[in-house]
C-alpha cells in the first residue's frame, strides 16, 4: 500500500514537472504575439508579450491593480519590461505605471515629453530618472517612429511632431501617443484617450491606420470613435478598457457607431481581461 502511494506520488511529480516545464518554454517561445488587455477598472492597461518573448507595457491603469496583473502574466525571477508606453500623463493610465516602474527596470520608455503640473506627473519625472539611472533608454514619441521587437513592429502615428516641453494647461488628451503593434497581417491600434479632432488628423495624416484590433479611445466617450475613423482603421474587434465611472463610459453613442460598422465589442468591465492571440496570419479572441 505505501509502495503504491509512492509511486502514485512519483507519477505526480512527474507530471507536474512536466507541466512546469512545458510552462517555462510556453514562457520563452510562446510563437505568437499575445495582447492582453488589463481589467484594471477606469483606466487602460495593456501587457503583451512578442513571438521573441519580449515584453512592452502600454499604460497602467488607476491603481497598483498593476502589479498584480503582471505577476500572472509575468514569472517571479523576471523583474524587467523591454518597453513601456505612457500614452499621456493622466492618472487613469499612470497610476499603476508608477508602482510598476519602481519594482521592474525597463529597458525603453516612450511618451510625449510634455509638460504638466500635477503631483503625479512629477512623481512620473521622478520614476523616469530613476530608470534612465539604471540604463533605461527615454524616447520622445513622434509618428513615423518604429520599434522593432523581433518580428514584431511598434509604429508610433500620434503625436504627429514631437511635443516634447509643450505645457498642457487642462487635459493631456490632445497629446496622446498613439502606437500600432504589428505582426505579419495582423495590428493593434493603441489609442489612448484620443477625441475626433485627433483620430481626423491622425486619417487625413496618411500614415497607414488600418488594424485588426481597435483599443477604442477614451473608454467609449462620445467625443471618440468617429465614423470616419472607423471607416480608416476597419477593425474587426474592438476593446473598450472600462470600469465603474461617473462620465457614463462607454456612451452608448460610441457603443452604437462601432456596431453599425459591425464590429465585434469586448469591454473590461465585463469581459474581464481580453486577451487576442495572433501568430502572424491568424488572430483569436482566448
Ligand atoms: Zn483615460
Amino acid at each position: 500500500m505505501q509502495k503504491k502511494t509512492k509511486i502514485f506520488t512519483a507519477g505526480i511529480l512527474i507530471i507536474l514537472n512536466i507541466y512546469a516545464w512545458q510552462n517555462v518554454f510556453a514562457l520563452y517561445f510562446p510563437h505568437n504575439l499575445k495582447v492582453d488587455f488589463l481589467n484594471v477598472g477606469q483606466g487602460d492597461s495593456a501587457f503583451i508579450e512578442t513571438p521573441e518573448g519580449h515584453q512592452i507595457l502600454i499604460d497602467g491603469g488607476p491603481s497598483s491593480a498593476l502589479l498584480a496583473k503582471l505577476s500572472v502574466n509575468m514569472p517571479v525571477w523576471d523583474k524587467t519590461i523591454d518597453l513601456v508606453i505612457l500614452t499621456h500623463p493622466e492618472s487613469d493610465h499612470m497610476q499603476g505605471l508608477l508602482f510598476a516602474l519602481q519594482k521592474y527596470k525597463v529597458g525603453y520608455i516612450l511618451w510625449s515629453g510634455i509638460k504638466k503640473s500635477a503631483p503625479e506627473y512629477t512623481m512620473w519625472l521622478k520614476v523616469l530618472d530613476e530608470q534612465k539611472k539604471m540604463g533605461a533608454k527615454i524616447l520622445i514619441a513622434q509618428a513615423g517612429q518604429e520599434i522593432k521587437a523581433g518580428n514584431v513592429l511598434i509604429n508610433t502615428m500620434y503625436p504627429l511632431k514631437s511635443m516634447e516641453g509643450q505645457e498642457m494647461k487642462s487635459s493631456s488628451n490632445d497629446s496622446c501617443v498613439v502606437a500600432k503593434i504589428i505582426y505579419g497581417k495582423d495590428s493593434f491600434l493603441f489609442t489612448g484617450d484620443i477625441d475626433t479632432k485627433a483620430e481626423k488628423q491622425l486619417v487625413n495624416s496618411g500614415e497607414n491606420i488600418l488594424a485588426t484590433v481597435l483599443k477604442v479611445a477614451h473608454h467609449g466617450s462620445k467625443y471618440s470613435t468617429s465614423d470616419l475613423f472607423l471607416e480608416n482603421v476597419k477593425p474587426a474587434f474592438a476593446v473598450v478598457d472600462v470600469g465603474k465611472n461617473s462620465y457614463g463610459h462607454p456612451t452608448p453613442e460610441a457603443l452604437n457607431r462601432l456596431a453599425n460598422f459591425g464590429i465585434n465589442i469586448f469591454r473590461t468591465d465585463k469581459n474581464g481581461d481580453v486577451v487576442f492571440v495572433s501568430d502572424g496570419e491568424n488572430i483569436i479572441k482566448e
